[in-house]
């Protein structure tokens, strides 16, 4: 075993030196054996919480009624869940009440999909009950146990399969697809928050396509906020949509091409954070600025380094023909004179000075925002000097 297993491995083996079991468990260990990058290290033990709690100096509550806890180990974190099965989710958060049990193999059956109901010894073994790494080999996404029944259970899981199609780019097996679009209509129940979870990482994989077109497929779109009250705004996600997109790029996207949608009416209706909202109206009101007057130093100027390469997979998106390149935008990012006002060679009391007789106001801001203009489209060189000298020539405006 390699990191960050092997430190790790020491959580397991102090657990099991107690005389109690423990394992590696769900998406880390399907990720080892896919040799994808591993995220976060999960652990399922016959411990119970508290036990845990005793046997290591810095554990966090996080979620103790349902058996998890956070063990702080050299600076990470890891989740220790003890086994359990799950009772019913009549909220569709989280299962009312959850059993502690005795063995791996309960806990194991509870999980949703084959590639995710794998555990590891310490020692490297795999236990694999349900075929999950014929799955993993094969690239299929199935459900452990009866489909139907499952999504009944969670309904979020016929998102969470939608998603592993996309990170993964993996396959529905044939029933797990049927059962999807059979158990489609219960999405209607879930809390919003655990949707845009989930399609936050959708959006992000790497084979989005595969995952739209399923999404398609099984119908999923009417019952999901916003999709649901237009019924074919599904079909204006374009099928050559590009991987690694953020949901601030989606819902930009979604109102370029639909904007009788407002931003804010998909940001209150998918409850998304203040940042992904900044973010879409900053690429929507850049991309207007594009259609009106093309890609120049301003427009990059405006837009800020890191938002270049979601802006240029909005325009090719919206427009396929579009020639437009990152290395173009890059360039013209590196040429610019200035990043920002604070890189102009005068500061605000320096105008100020210029015109002692006039009182303080929003003309020197408009000073400002001119200034910065000019010198963004190269009219004015930054330089103290001629900065003044163009003030001089461009006074505040008196009324
Ligand atoms: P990621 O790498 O994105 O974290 P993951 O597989 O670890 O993927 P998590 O959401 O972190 O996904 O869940 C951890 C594990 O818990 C899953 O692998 C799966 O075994 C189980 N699990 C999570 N959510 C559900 C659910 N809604 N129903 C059943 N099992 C679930
Ligand atoms: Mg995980």
């Amino acid at each position: 075993l390699t990191e960050p297993f092997l430190t790790a491995t020491n959580i397991l083996t102090k657990i099991e030196s107690n005389g109690h079991r423990a394992y590696f468990v769900g998406g880390c260990v399907r990720d080892y054996l896919l040799n994808r990058p591993i995220g976060d290290v999960d652990i399922a033990t016959s411990a119970k919480p508290e036990i845990i709690q005793q046997l290591f100096n810095k554990v966090i509550p996080v979620g103790i009624e349902h058996g998890t806890v956070v063990v702080r180990y050299k600076k990470e974190s890891y989740e220790v869940t003890t086994f359990r099965i799950d009772g019913s989710y009549s909220d569709n958060r989280r299962p009312d009440e959850v059993e502690f049990v005795n063995e791996i193999d309960a806990d194991l059956a509870r999980r949703d999909f084959t590639i995710n109901a794998l555990a590891m010894s310490k020692g490297g073994h795999i236990i694999d009950l349900f075929e999950g790494r014929r799955d993993l080999k094969e690239k299929i996404i199935r459900t452990v146990g009866n489909g139907y029944e499952r999504f009944a259970e969670d309904p979020l899981r016929i998102i969470r399969a939608l998603r592993f199609t996309s990170q993964l780019g993996f396959s529905l097996a044939p029933d797990t697809k049927v059962h999807m679009k059979e158990a489609a209509h219960l999405v209607n129940t879930l809390a919003v928050e655990r949707l845009t979870n989930e399609f936050s990482k959708l959006f992000a994989g790497n084979d989005i396509r595969k995952a739209v077109n399923y999404m398609k497929e099984i119908q999923v779109d009417s019952f999901l906020p916003v999709f649901r009250s237009f019924p074919n705004l599904i079909k204006k996600l374009p099928s050559n949509i590009h991987s690694l997109m953020s949901f601030s790029e989606v819902i930009a996207y979604m109102h370029i091409v639909e904007p009788s949608i407002s931003i804010v009416h998909w940001v209150k209706e998918w409850k998304c954070s203040n940042k992904i909202k900044k973010d879409a109206l900053h690429l929507v009101d850049s991309y207007y600025l594009y259609k009106e007057f093309g890609v120049n130093s301003m427009l990059v100027y405006q837009l800020k380094k890191p938002y270049l390469a979601p802006f240029l997979r909005i325009v090719t998106l919206a427009d396929p023909t579009v020639s437009l390149s990152m290395e173009k935008l890059l360039t013209i990012n590196e040429k610019l004179p200035i990043h920002s006002k604070v890189d102009l060679s005068i500061n605000g009391q320096e105008i100020i000075d210029l015109f002692p007789f006039m009182r303080r106001g929003p003309w020197i801001r408009q000073i400002m925002d001119n200034l910065e203009k000019e010198i963004v489209l190269g009219n004015l060189r930054n330089n103290n000097k001629e900065i003044k000298e163009w003030i001089r020539w461009n006074p505040p405006e008196t009324n």
